[in-house]
């Protein structure tokens, strides 16, 4: 079988980050102060965030040049290659074309690092000492781990409770590269001790784990906070996967119909996206963009559109998103990192304007998709990839049935080699579907801010 890996070499690295803020038909509104509910300025954030970075979320420059620095480190793993799953084309038996980009080539093993890399970055020219931060499967606390050890920056993270009980190598990973891994809530803010108080046992939530993260960084001098997704600057980052996958696009002689990325926060299906959405928007070119969340934390395909609080305690910023509510806690699936209870404020504007399409799916077809797909291509997805590979093969079979030769492409956010007690549960069929009732969501989004 021919071009079945596309490669790129190193010299064709991107030199800029897309900022798709310079083409969005309208911006979301602007964050607000979880206190004043006055609209926030970039010095408002300057407690917890470096210039380098705040300078970039609200920024509306089209291309934003990659430092030297960042981008040597890029290049350990990047470009990254973009795949034809020729083999799962077969299986299918789908007239369809099925482009994947791999990100689970980085180290992490996600494509996460390519935001934790620019992040420490940033913060390290400015003289920041150490970063705080939250983590909930562990992935974006290996990343920023890693990308704090090479910038030579202290690094602690508050990790979900259930998580650190449950993913212990993802502990050992961040420990190796020198980080100080909490459980949360913990003892050590006073965000983990309130909750602690009202529920001693609380598993704890990424929306927990945020406002300890944010707490230790606003007392501390010393400290900044980094956040793994949701933000406009992380968007920014990671169109390198789109970037790059343009151009692989363009090598393998075919414009995707479609494009799809799971989503959590929203920042690996940003990175995917954008960069297509950008000839969307401005060349009028026909590509859907597909969204793919979990149907147990359903943000976009049954959220409000609302102000929200970013975290559980109210110390984040406000901003205008999909959300189910900054109370809701959502149940334990095993796409550990599709459980934020909000989105990008820049991927749900493009959401509300019908330029980005959502859709949910149950965790046991997710699982039945990667199983397929890793027999078919010998990867093992990331539960939360597996969320993109399901849709793309739904995509496939309905090509199929129309008879239509569609071009596929989708984002493997990451690997899926630390998550094997996940897939070794599913193959004991004890997986099962959480489809959120409609009485939580209406008892979380109760306690919207109002604004
Ligand atoms: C964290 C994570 C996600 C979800 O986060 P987004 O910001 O929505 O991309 C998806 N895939 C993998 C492998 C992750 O680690």
């Amino acid at each position: 079988m021919r071009d079945v890996k596309i490669l790129l070499t190193e010299k064709e690295l991107p030199t800029h980050w897309y900022n798709i803020q310079a083409d969005m038909p309208n911006l979301p509104d602007p964050p607000l102060n979880p206190v004043t509910k006055q609209i926030i300025g970039p010095d408002d954030l300057k407690p917890i965030f470096p210039m380098g970075l705040i300078m970039q979320e609200v920024s509306q420059e089209r291309w934003i040049e990659i430092p030297d620095e960042v981008r040597d480190i890029l290049r350990i793993w990047r470009p990254s290659p973009l795949y034809r799953a020729r083999r799962l084309e077969k299986a299918l038996d789908t007239p369809a074309r099925i482009y994947y980009k791999y990100e689970g080539v980085s180290p992490a093993g996600s494509h996460k690092l390519n935001t934790a890399v620019p992040q420490a970055y940033y913060n390290k020219v400015e003289g920041v000492k150490r970063l705080a931060t939250e983590t909930g499967a562990g992935q974006w606390g290996i990343a920023l781990s890693q990308a704090c050890n090479f910038f030579g920056i202290e690094c602690t993270v508050y990790m979900v409770k259930v998580s650190f009980n449950q993913k212990p190598y993802r502990r050992s990973l961040m420990e190796i590269f020198g980080s100080n891994v909490i459980p949360s809530p913990s003892n050590l803010t006073e965000s983990g001790r309130k909750i602690l108080e009202e529920h001693p046992d609380s598993p704890g939530s990424l929306g927990v784990a945020i406002s300890e993260a944010v707490e230790d960084a606003a007392k501390r001098e010393d400290t900044n906070y980094a956040l793994g997704s949701v933000l406009n600057h992380v968007c920014l980052h990671q169109s390198v996967i789109g970037l790059e996958a343009k151009e692989q696009m363009a090598k393998a002689g075919h414009y995707p119909d479609v494009v799809i990325g799971c989503c959590g926060g929203g920042s690996n299906f940003a990175g995917i996206a954008f960069p297509f959405a950008h000839d969307k928007i401005t060349k009028g070119q026909k590509v859907r963009l597909v969204a793919v969340e979990p149907i147990s934390c359903p943000t976009l395909t049954r959220g409000l559109y609302h102000y929200d609080y970013g975290d559980v305690v109210g110390l984040a910023p406000i901003v205008m998103m999909y959300t189910l509510g900054a109370a809701f806690m959502p149940p334990g699936i095993h796409a550990g990192g599709l459980r934020y209870h909000g989105d990008s404020p820049l991927l749900s504007r493009l959401v509300k304007d019908g330029l980005v399409e959502a859709t949910a799916l149950g965790q046991t077809s997710v699982f039945q998709g990667a199983i397929q797909f890793a027999k078919s291509e010998g990867l093992i997805p990331a539960p939360e990839s597996a969320h993109a590979v399901q849709a793309a093969i739904q995509e496939a079979i309905d090509a199929r049935e129309a008879g239509e030769a569609r071009t596929i492409l989708f984002n493997m956010s990451g690997h899926g080699l630390l998550d094997l007690p996940s897939y070794d549960l599913y193959m004991a069929g004890k997986l099962e579907d959480y489809p959120l009732p409609e009485e939580d969501l209406k008892n979380a989004l109760e306690r919207l801010p109002k604004v």
